[in-house]
């Protein structure tokens, strides 16, 4: 059983991890969370952010959603989780950088080439929007015969300029960009190797990232 295997996992952590970390959490209880990084991945059970930066807690403040995606600055009276988190990061815990991650074989890079009709999946529908403008860049700018699993992964790094992008509409965003207090960062992760790319603004391209 799933929900078993997830209560014993507990129980290992509780024996051996909390242990590890416990002066850890009593200093991020009694000083506060200081993290400096908002990470905004994908909700894919494959993609872990902790996991593949080797971060510690209190390191990363993370937002996941499918296809970690930005929607626009849209201050109406509606529910906007992501938005939320963004404005919390950037206004209250003041972090430094903002990763926006995306991964290879994204379900919600595919969902924007094959949008779903189904009545259950209206919000998804909705949210896959946002991947619209990279999809519609990629298919205007590459060959026709090109592989389709290329075409994704291109949508997929795309995509996450599109989104780095779509944050600039926040205003305190733009300000801290605009004032060098605030750095916007888009990674990509790939699941079967394990690699990590970064976008690198002067070659317009996502390289192998090199470790400092
Ligand atoms: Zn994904």
């Amino acid at each position: 059983m799933d929900i078993d295997k997830l209560i014993s996992g507990f129980g290992r952590f509780k024996k051996t991890k909390f242990k590890k970390y416990q002066n850890k959490f009593l200093d991020l209880v009694k000083n506060g969370q200081h993290p400096r990084v908002l990470f905004i991945a994908c909700s894919d059970s494959r993609v872990n952010p902790a996991l593949i930066t080797d971060a510690q807690p209190g390191e990363l403040f993370i937002i996941r959603n499918i296809g970690n995606m930005i929607p626009p600055y849209a201050p109406d009276n509606d529910y906007h989780a992501t938005a939320a988190g963004i404005e919390y990061a950037v206004s209250v815990l003041a972090v430094s950088d903002i990763i926006v991650c995306g991964h290879s074989h994204c379900g919600a890079i595919g969902g924007a080439y094959k949008i779903p009709k189904s009545k259950k999946l209206i919000h998804v529908k909705k949210w896959l929007e946002l991947a619209q403008e990279a999809k519609d860049f990629v298919t205007l700018n590459s060959p026709a015969e090109m592989e389709l699993s290329k075409r994704l992964e291109l949508t997929e790094k795309v995509s996450v300029l599109f989104q780095l992008n779509r944050l600039l509409t926040y205003p305190e965003v733009k300000r801290k960009v605009a004032n060098g207090t605030l750095f916007l960062r888009g990674w990509y992760y790939r699941l079967e190797s394990g690699e990590l790319e970064y976008y690198n603004d002067e070659k317009k391209q996502f390289m192998a990232m090199q470790e400092p």
